[in-house]
């Protein structure tokens, strides 16, 4: 049997088991998903590469941790986190690291129409989120805009990411207005009904993803779909990092609407 699993903390209301071992009956797999929760990062690692573990995610608070003990690839380095570690090499090799977040986000705009290339983004937020959103968008060759509350993270973000400028939640009113793209990447919205973005500064125009999925559709959403705008909620950018790392792990193509069924019976 092959053994994938999630480590974070806490990880007991991941949507995760569900949507990958959906996949492994859809494909009709001997695999299974497990969650845990570990006191540090590198023993777990260890220990799962001597275990013979197959693929593991990782979630808070490991991301930013688990670098120096992976082989992370080139968009992870950038990124500076690592979601997925595939320990598929050779045996004694150092398990690989990647980022399926900028590739979970950018196969959400794309499955809604949204293109990216000659676009003007908008991205709110400075933390893990949106650090991966905002790389995708510029290797895309969208125009990144970052606008996030504390605005030296706004800054050094946008030091990190090809051609972004930096800005303070005062000014999306104005970059809103201009932009093509809009995505929230703070907790804003998360089981609340707030928006980071006023209304009256969204328009028809635009596309809007929510990297929030608690609710689903998120206030933000709601006032982007009343003035005509696409939304797309923040479970599409889950489904397809969950895709992304069953690729990477199984290099096989992943059944994406029994992932989708899934992971939303949940939400
Ligand atoms: P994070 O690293 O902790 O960053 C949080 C961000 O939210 C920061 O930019 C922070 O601004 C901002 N923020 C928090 N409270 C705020 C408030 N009251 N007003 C304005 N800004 C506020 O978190 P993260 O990992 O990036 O996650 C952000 C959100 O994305 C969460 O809701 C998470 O569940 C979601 N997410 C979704 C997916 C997905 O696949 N759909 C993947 C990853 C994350 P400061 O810098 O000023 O503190």
């Amino acid at each position: 049997m092959d053994v994938y699993g999630l480590l974070g903390n806490p990880v007991g209301h991941s949507l995760s088991p569900p949507m990958h071992e959906a996949a492994y009956e859809e494909l009709d797999m001997d695999a299974r998903y497990v969650t845990l929760e570990p006191e540090a990062i590198a023993p777990a690692i260890e220990g799962a590469n001597a275990l013979g573990v197959s693929g593991l995610n990782v979630t808070i608070p490991f991301k930013e941790d688990c670098l120096p003990h992976v082989e992370p690839d080139p968009l992870a380095k950038r990124i500076g986190a690592v979601n997925t570690v595939d320990f598929s090499g050779p045996d004694g090799s150092v398990p690989t690291g990647h980022n399926t977040d900028a590739e979970g986000a950018r196969r959400a705009l794309e499955r809604h129409g949204v293109s990216r290339d000659g676009a003007s983004a908008v991205v709110v937020g400075a933390g893990g989120a949106a650090r991966a959103i905002a790389f995708m968008l510029a290797d895309d060759g969208a125009t990144v805009r970052i606008a996030n509350r504390t605005v030296s993270r706004a800054e050094s973000l946008a030091a990190d990411v090809s051609g972004a400028a930096a800005h303070g939640l005062d000014e999306l009113p104005e970059l809103v207005s201009a932009a093509d793209v809009l995505i929230n990447a703070t907790s804003v919205g998360m089981e609340s009904d707030e928006s980071p973005v006023p209304a009256d500064a969204l328009h028809g125009d635009l596309a809007v993803m929510d990297a929030v999925y608690r609710p689903l559709e998120t206030r933000l959403l709601r006032e982007a779909s009343a003035c005509g705008a696409t939304t797309v909620d923040g479970a599409w950018m889950l489904l397809f990092q969950g895709v992304a790392a069953f690729e990477l792990w199984t290099e096989t193509d992943a059944p994406v609407e029994r992932m989708d069924a899934a992971l939303r019976r949940r939400l």
